[in-house]
């Protein structure tokens, strides 16, 4: 132990994408990072559909783990209605090997000097007025550390935020994906099944990934009417009216996870912060989580830095400094509230009716003109106004958004 260094400027937990990403921008900026990953090795086990945003991807240039990109989505109602959108020369995402994806991020951060230990995760934490100290599980030592600041990257489950009681993240999705060949999909489009039977209040997915597809769903464990989302995914691959897509496939890998979705109520404490999946960041509308994640990573990097170069890192500072993060929650509620109206609180009929709106060659004009991934609000606003045939849910959006606030 003797040389070990034992006080960090910033400690992260977790060395997922968030925390490489964090360790990336800090230790960029002349911040001294220790990350503790509690595994063996990096971006092992994951459980992810890989579909990373060009925002996100510009952020870390790791194009080389790119295995396919998407140009547009296929989405389809409850009986069938067909709507596709997108264009063949825009990409709208790309899909990663998340395993190579994760590596690439946390060796950004190694570059620029910070400090990963493996197999090492907290056992023990104080916050002090001055500092915050950690006992750390290294391998099979245990080692005593202190920090200035502490950040929770450690993903769904949170140790941090358990530990230090920072609440719990609004929705708790259950993720369920197979990896296959075979699939009969159209290359460049990602497929998105809706309906009751298939994905209750939310969608599945067929994700051409290279070789293979990635084929899912996720829902909130209160729709699920006591099926597992293994048994909807089967459902949607063996019983829906899209089965034969799925005649030839066969499964080389099958991943289950949580996703969650809805910020902690505060992300913060003295001299902690969290980010990403521990703070609860997942999109509400498509449970994506690396672009939000990096998202929250630079709203507050500009606060964290002043913060720790004056040792100012005290609850009203911590408040200040996350202030950003309050309005991507917001914003993130906002979403929520659009996609409960025209998605989530829908019955298959309803669904159904929507579908039959949006496959309206002007629609689909508009939502390809309009239609960002990233910014649901606008889209969803647009469409309220634009179309008249969703103008009667207008009012109901206009209150449902006023309540999200
Ligand atoms: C089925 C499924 C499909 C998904 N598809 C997508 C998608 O296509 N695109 C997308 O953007 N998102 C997707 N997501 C969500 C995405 O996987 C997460 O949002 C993302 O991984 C969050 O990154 P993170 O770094 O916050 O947390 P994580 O990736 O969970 O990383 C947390 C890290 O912390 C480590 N850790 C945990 N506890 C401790 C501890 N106590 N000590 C030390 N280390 C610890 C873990 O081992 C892990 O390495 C999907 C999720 C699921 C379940």
């Amino acid at each position: 132990m003797s040389g070990q260094q034992s006080h960090w400027d910033v400690v992260i937990v977790g060395a997922g994408p968030v925390g490489g990403y964090a360790a990336y921008r800090l230790s960029q900026n002349g911040i001294s990072v220790l990350l503790l990953e509690e595994h063996a090795e990096i971006g092992k086990p994951f459980q992810c559909a890989g579909l990373v945003n060009p925002g996100a991807m510009k952020k870390v240039d790791l194009e080389n783990t790119i295995l396919s990109q998407v140009n547009g989505a296929r989405m389809y109602s409850p009986s069938g209605i067909e709507v596709k959108i997108g264009r063949p020369d825009a990409i709208r995402t790309h899909v990663v090997c998340r395993k190579l994806f994760d590596e690439g991020v946390v060796r950004k951060g190694l570059e620029v000097g910070a400090e990963l230990w493996l197999k090492s995760k907290p056992l023990d934490v104080s916050i002090n007025p001055e500092n915050v100290s950690l006992t750390i599980q290294k391998q099979s030592e245990k080692i005593s550390i202190t920090a200035s600041l502490l950040i929770g990257c450690d993903g769904a489950h949170s140790w941090v935020r358990r530990q230090l009681k920072m609440g719990k993240p609004k929705e708790f999705m259950i993720g369920y994906q197979v990896e296959v060949t075979g699939y009969r999909g159209v290359d460049g489009y990602l497929d998105m099944f809706t309906g009751n039977d298939v994905a209750p209040g939310l969608f599945a997915w067929a994700i051409p990934n290279g070789k293979t597809h990635r084929i899912g769903v996720w829902s909130r464990a209160e729709d699920l009417d006591g099926r597992s989302c293994e048994q909807l995914v089967e459902y949607l691959m063996e019983q829906s009216q899209w089965s034969d897509r799925f005649e030839n496939c066969r499964e080389t890998a099958r991943f289950c996870g949580p996703i969650p979705c809805g910020f902690v109520p505060k992300p913060w404490n003295q001299r902690v912060i969290l980010l990403g999946d521990a703070g609860g960041m997942s999109k509400p509308t498509t449970g994506g989580g690396i672009g939000p994640g990096f998202e929250a990573v630079d709203s507050v990097l500009d606060g964290l830095l002043s913060g720790l170069n004056r040792n100012k890192l005290t609850e009203k500072d911590m408040k200040k400094i996350a202030k950003p993060l309050m309005g991507m929650r917001k914003r993130q509620e906002k979403a929520r509230a659009l996609r409960d109206l025209f998605v989530t609180s829908c019955s298959d009929d309803e669904l159904d009716n929507h579908f039959e709106i949006f496959s309206k060659p002007e629609v689909i004009k508009l939502i390809n003109e309009e239609g960002d991934i990233e910014k649901p609000v606008p889209l969803g606003m647009t469409l309220l106004r634009k179309v008249p045939k969703f103008r009667p849910l207008a009012l109901k959006a206009g209150f449902a958004i006023l309540k999200s606030r």
